[in-house]
């Protein structure tokens, strides 16, 4: 440190650069921990929706709710940045109150209107701490018509080793409410089979960073080919995530995966966009779907 110091003192002007670069960074921090308590209540969240393609029938029935936030000062912010700071400082709980809130309020919207889908939003550790979490849920779709199998809960395996006792108590009890279970990003982070065989899930997401470079020859081919072929023997319906070009979809039909989302299908979209690209959107779209 004494010769940054040193150094620095030549270099006055970039010592303050730098500087104000960090304070900046901190500031911005700060002021998104102490926003993120209010988000909810000033109506500054919306959810974006990432269709879901079932590979065989080239149709789709499914979608992710992707937390967005649009903050007064600095404008939209990514949930990769302000969902962490909500973990670690104790708002996640409020956020994934609004999320499934919404998510339930917009199945009842399209199921009126004769749009049926399944939907699935993303639970953190902390959410998982909590008993009430599936009578809550069962609350909530108590008053409503939108059933319980068209609320599917992601959940990272990372997420459940926090406390996987209890973790796995609250999937139970989500689970015999019948809300759907996923694994998110399954092969990043603690991944272990004996914890899979022990989760009550429906289904697997193999995560994004295996997907982008995959072709015929690469490890990653032998890394998804074996996870696909596991998870339908373990009796899961396995989703790639991050499908980005045509060639990835058609290895991932080739090896009988049967979901894929990406930016080849759509990005995540506002809910009325969504609408109208599940208007327009037909099985022949990509090409090689039947
Ligand atoms: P995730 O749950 O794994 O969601 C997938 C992320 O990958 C999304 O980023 C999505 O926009 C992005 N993505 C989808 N297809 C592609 C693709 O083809 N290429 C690339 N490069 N990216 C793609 P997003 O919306 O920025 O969300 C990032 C992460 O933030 C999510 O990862 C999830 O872990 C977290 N997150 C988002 N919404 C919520 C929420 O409501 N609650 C919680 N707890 N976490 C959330
Ligand atoms: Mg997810
Ligand atoms: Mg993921
Ligand atoms: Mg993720």
């Amino acid at each position: 440190a004494a010769i940054a110091m040193q150094d620095a003192a030549h270099l006055p002007g970039r010592l303050q650069v730098y500087q104000q670069g960090r304070d900046d960074a901190h500031q911005r921090q700060i002021s998104l921990i102490r926003d993120l308590r209010h988000a909810a209540s000033n109506a500054e969240l919306l959810l974006y929706y990432q269709p879901k393609l079932d590979i065989r029938a080239g149709q789709v029935h499914e979608a992710e709710a992707l937390l967005r936030w649009n903050h007064p000062q600095y404008g939209m912010v990514s949930p990769g940045e302000f969902i962490p700071l909500a973990e670690r400082t104790g708002s996640i709980q409020i956020l994934t109150a609004w999320v499934i809130e919404e998510v339930v309020r917009q199945l009842h919207e399209w199921n009126s209107r004769g749009l049926h889908m399944q939907v699935s939003l993303n639970i953190s550790a902390e959410d998982l701490g909590s008993l009430q979490l599936a009578e809550r849920v069962a609350a909530l779709l108590a008053g409503q018509a939108v059933a319980a199998e068209q609320l599917v809960f992601e959940i990272t395996e990372s997420a459940v080793m926090q406390d996987p006792e209890r973790a796995l108590e609250v999937l139970h009890s989500l689970r015999n409410c019948g809300i759907h279970l996923s694994v998110d990003d399954f092969g990043t982070g603690y991944s272990s089979l004996a914890q899979l065989k022990r989760m009550p899930v429906q289904e697997l997401k193999i995560d994004q960073s295996f997907i982008r470079e995959l072709d015929e020859q690469s490890d990653d081919a032998v890394i998804v080919r074996s996870t696909i072929d596991m998870s339908h023997s373990l009796g899961l319906k396995v989703v790639a995530e991050g499908v980005e070009f045509q060639r990835n979809l058609d290895l991932l039909r080739l090896w009988n995966c049967d979901t894929a989302q990406g930016y080849l299908i759509s990005r995540p979209l506002p809910a009325q966009a969504f609408e109208q690209w599940m208007q327009q959107w037909q099985p022949s779209t990509l090409a090689g779907a039947h």
